[in-house]
């Protein structure tokens, strides 16, 4: 296969590349099976940078697979608040419990054990098995896609089975005996600082004399974009309900989008309603009470991967009736300092900002 011919020289200069310009990260200087497992469930779908504090926090908190497993689910998800995909932190915490049953403690070595674990596929399978147990496994995330399909003018970009399963196959036929965790990271590593998806420092570069889009300058139409779906905007009210100095707050349903997470209560805006009848139609039909609309606190907008969200929020006081849930898994009357004690989805955790500076 073309990728064979110059596989040894690419594993070189990489490596070489890699020992000198690695960035540093604090997964990087404990190989902690434990360690590298959280780290690469933080990495799924989030920036290095961004991952660095919460792995620090959550290392501190959790420092070994046993304490993750028995922390109560509430306190996991607040460690996570902020980074987004929820359901990370309680596959996490699941696969920690898992590990803990099934295996003494150990995170398995075996591609078959560990892919049964919750929120473990191929990518993180292969990111754990080369860099903490040093096995001949590839990974393929959008920087090690971005570089390859370059490298070797692929047309593939992953948005069939086919073309992935083409880019894992190539990746493979790169990897060296030894090493594998450092070349996987290395590829990694290149597509994140230096093989950039706009305008690629390729004068920088190890592999710009061996790289097929830089020798014939087609860095940037490749790998071929994907036809993308447009973001959906959404336009929600939510209400900041008090009552004797307590604020009104709800589980969202275990099983959905953000389940488990802690929310203000309101919804979606319909055709042709204002913010306010919006939110009073939603606490009448989730809380069964009818509330009266006290002023704007603010306007929040938020983005999501696949939505942009704009919530009008409201201070609100009971008009009538008494509060009977419908639609949430809990609810809870707490007061304003402290509600930062609860996880909550990014949106709501500016509210809470706002609520606290404010009363
Ligand atoms: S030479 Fe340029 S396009 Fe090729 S791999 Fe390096 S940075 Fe990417």
């Amino acid at each position: 296969m073309k990728t064979r011919i110059s596989s040894k020289i690419l594993q070189k200069l990489l490596l070489n590349w890699y020992e000198e310009e690695k960035r540093e990260m604090p997964w990087r200087n404990n190989l902690d099976p434990y360690r590298i497992l959280v780290s690469e469930f933080m990495l799924q779908q989030t920036q290095v940078k961004t991952v660095i504090p919460y792995f620090e926090r959550w290392i501190k908190s959790f420092p070994t697979l046993r304490k993750l497993a028995q922390a109560r689910e509430s306190i996991v998800l607040k460690h996570w608040e902020g980074l987004g995909y929820y359901s990370r932190a309680r596959n996490l915490r699941k696969a920690a419990q898992l590990i803990l049953q099934n295996h003494s403690g150990k995170v398995p070595q075996s591609m078959d054990e560990i892919m049964k674990l919750p929120g473990v596929g191929r990518y993180t399978a292969g990111a754990v098995l080369s860099i903490a147990f040093g096995q001949k496994v590839p990974v393929l995330d959008g920087n090690v896609k971005r570089v390859l399909s370059r490298l070797f003018l692929l047309k593939e970009n992953g948005s069939t089975q086919q073309s992935e399963n083409i880019l894992w196959q190539t990746m493979e036929n790169l990897l060296p005996e030894i090493g594998t965790g450092n070349f996987n990271q290395a590829f990694m590593e290149l597509g994140a600082t230096v093989c950039l998806p706009k305008n690629p420092l390729c004068l920088l570069c190890p592999l710009k004399h061996n790289c097929k889009a830089q020798k014939s300058g087609q860095q940037n139409l490749y790998p071929p974009r994907k036809q993308s779906t447009p973001s959906t905007k959404i336009i929600v009210s939510a209400g900041v309900i008090i009552l004797r100095n307590k604020v009104y707050i709800q589980k969202r349903k275990l099983g959905g989008l953000m389940g488990g997470l802690w929310e203000f209560p309101g919804g979606k805006l319909e055709s042709e309603e204002s913010p306010e009848q919006c939110l009073q139609r939603e606490i009448k039909e989730e809380l069964g009470i009818a509330i009266k609309i006290d002023e704007k606190l603010m306007t929040v907008k938020h983005s999501y991967t696949r939505f942009h969200v704009t919530l009008h929020v409201f201070m609100c006081k009971i008009q009538s009736g008494k509060v009977s849930p419908t639609q949430c898994e809990d609810f809870e009357w707490v007061k304003i300092a402290e509600l930062d004690t609860y996880p909550f989805p990014a949106a709501n955790v500016k509210i809470i900002k706002s609520l606290m500076k404010n009363h």
